[in-house]
């Protein structure tokens, strides 16, 4: 099997910031001897590989002098479950939001509350994508990965992911690919399916705040899969932007966490402070409050800008450059650290920061 291999290839079409930016080389993959092919491939097999898939959680500050491959896997089956729980198995190209509504409607609801995701099945457990109290985790069997170093296909539990608030044991290991480093380079691993464990005894997640408020705003008393769902999609139509209207990738920082005392000496300072106990004693502070509080909400740096909504989420306001954007997050940065002596990490995969 050959798969056929574009040079110079533009991503621009392929990522939901829409900056331009280049591949060295990009291949689009729909099954495992595809990978396999590509990574016999004598052109691209010692270069840095990135797997994209619908590129919504992906910044290109720079050009990717790599192999940039299109995750195209596709199908959703059902598999053997048990008497608790169905089990679908995903393909790691399919479209996460597609996938969540199909089910829906086939009545295997539980993934209501992950609605509208951008991005791929691939993609999900990279970040253990999460929205109104459910993260993926809490929804998964296992995940099948494709180990590009020795050619080896891994079954991983939840357990072995290693998944924490939006992170996981291949966000650790640079994601789909060998970066950051050339002494990585090559295949990495490759998340070609994933197995989603779904209650058979469904019970509605409705306690985070914002979709409390929505589902009673509704006159929901008792929502169902489909309430719940209606109600999630209305809540992310309201405050986040369509990227294909105004580029972006959703948040684009982490919520830090930090210590109960430096949370204390935080409040004191700052009494309005938006913040959430986590077990163990810290906190989880509202980036989007810290960023706000510093006078960023709206702002404008170029091309590029912090969402007027949500300060949380960055914006290209037409013709940005991945290196403006990345130059407008880092002095977001800067300027939360001084304010507030907090560092706030991105929670997109930067290329070339
Ligand atoms: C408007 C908007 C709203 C969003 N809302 C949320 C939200 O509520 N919650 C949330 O968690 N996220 C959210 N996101 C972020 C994003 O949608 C998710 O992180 C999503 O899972 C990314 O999927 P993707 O296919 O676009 O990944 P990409 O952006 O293509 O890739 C992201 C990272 O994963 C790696 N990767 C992708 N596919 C694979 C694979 N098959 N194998 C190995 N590595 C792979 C890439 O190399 C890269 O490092 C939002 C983004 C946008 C634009």
């Amino acid at each position: 099997m050959s798969v056929s291999l574009q040079q110079h290839a533009s991503l621009q079409p392929f990522h939901t910031f829409g900056t331009e930016a280049r591949a060295a080389w990009m291949a689009v993959a729909d099954s495992v001897d595809a990978l396999r092919s590509l990574r016999m491939d004598a052109r691209v097999r010692d270069l840095p590989w990135l797997i994209l898939g619908g590129g919504s959680n992906v910044l290109f500050a720079s050009d990717f002098e790599g192999l940039v491959i299109r995750m195209a896997v596709r199908g959703v089956e059902e598999v053997d479950g048990d008497t608790d729980a169905w089990r679908i198995r995903v393909g790691g190209g399919e479209n996460w939001s597609d996938v969540v509504a199909r089910l829906l409607h086939s009545d295997r609801p539980g993934l209501e509350n992950l609605a509208g995701i951008p991005g791929t099945g691939g993609a999900a457990p990279i970040q253990n994508i999460g929205a109104y109290g459910v993260e993926l985790a809490e929804r998964l069997h296992s995940v099948t990965v494709w180990d590009g170093r020795h050619d080896v296909l891994h079954e991983l539990s939840p357990e072995e992911c290693e998944f924490g608030y939006r992170d996981s044991v291949f966000k650790r290991d640079g994601g789909g690919s060998g970066l950051p480093g050339a002494e990585l380079a090559g295949p990495g691993r490759v998340v070609v399916a994933i197995t989603l464990r779904l209650p058979r005894r469904w019970a509605a997640v409705a306690g985070y705040a914002e979709l409390e408020r929505e589902l009673r705003a509704r006159g929901e008393e008792r929502p169902g899969p489909r309430e719940v769902f209606d109600a999630v999609l209305a809540i992310r139509g309201r405050k986040l932007p369509d990227p294909a209207v105004l580029g972006n990738a959703g948040s684009f920082f982490k919520n830090p966490i930090v210590s109960r005392e430096v949370h204390a000496e935080l409040l004191a300072h700052a009494p309005s402070l938006v913040s959430y106990p986590l077990a163990g004693g810290r906190y989880k502070l509202a980036a989007g409050w810290l960023i706000d509080a510093c006078g960023l909400k709206g702002y404008t740096r170029g091309r590029a800008g912090v969402f007027e909504k949500q300060a949380l989420v960055l914006v290209n306001r037409g013709g940005a450059s991945g290196r403006e954007i990345w130059e407008l997050a880092q002095e977001v940065q800067e300027r939360v650290r001084e304010r507030f002596g907090v560092c706030i990490e991105p929670e997109p995969r930067i290329i070339g920061g």
